[in-house]
């Protein structure tokens, strides 16, 4: 296995996927809730990037039960805020001056696989495809000399999320 090789083909495979499930704090208890797809709504008619509207989300919290349906009209994506009810992310933390942030655990290996690379590839774009998430990671996120940090601050954000179940 060639561990220090990244492709970011892996990502843009997933591409909205990555939004179909939303770690954020609990507006209720502050404990770890997951927004995802509306349960009672076709997944073709209610998926990020299909082009409909509008989008059913739910946020449940599985630690005190809180639950909320919202309709939006659109994901709003690139802050470390949920695309849909704008909480907060759980996976946040300061890193290196700024906010490191992710969308979920899949989205968190992702950038941990980015960063711990050695040689970073580019997968071959198709064209007109969209501009993958990780041609849009800001700088600071790309730089040698903050990889120990963010590696370590990506291992302390995976330990906080309560197991599945
Ligand atoms: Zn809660």
């Amino acid at each position: 296995m060639s561990g220090s090789r990244f492709r970011d083909r892996r990502e843009r495979k997933y591409g909205y996927d990555f939004l179909d499930e939303v770690l954020v704090r609990c507006p209720r208890c502050d404990g770890c809730a997951i927004v995802t797809p509306h349960p009672g709504i076709a997944a073709d008619e209610n998926a990020v990037g299909a082009g409909v509207q509008p989008l059913h989300r739910r946020l449940r919290c599985t630690r005190c039960g809180f639950f909320k349906d919202q309709k939006v009209d659109s994901a709003v994506m690139g802050s470390p805020v949920d695309p849909y009810f704008q909480r907060p992310l759980w996976l946040r933390a300061s890193c290196c001056g700024n906010t490191l942030w992710a969308y979920n655990l899949r989205h968190l290996d992702l950038l941990e696989a980015y960063v711990q690379a050695k040689l970073r590839e580019r997968g071959e774009l198709a064209p007109g495809a969209p501009t993958s998430l990780v041609e849009r990671l800001p700088t600071w996120l790309k730089t040698a000399k903050n990889r120990t940090e963010i590696l370590r601050t990506i291992k302390r954000l995976r330990s906080t999320v309560p197991a599945a179940g």
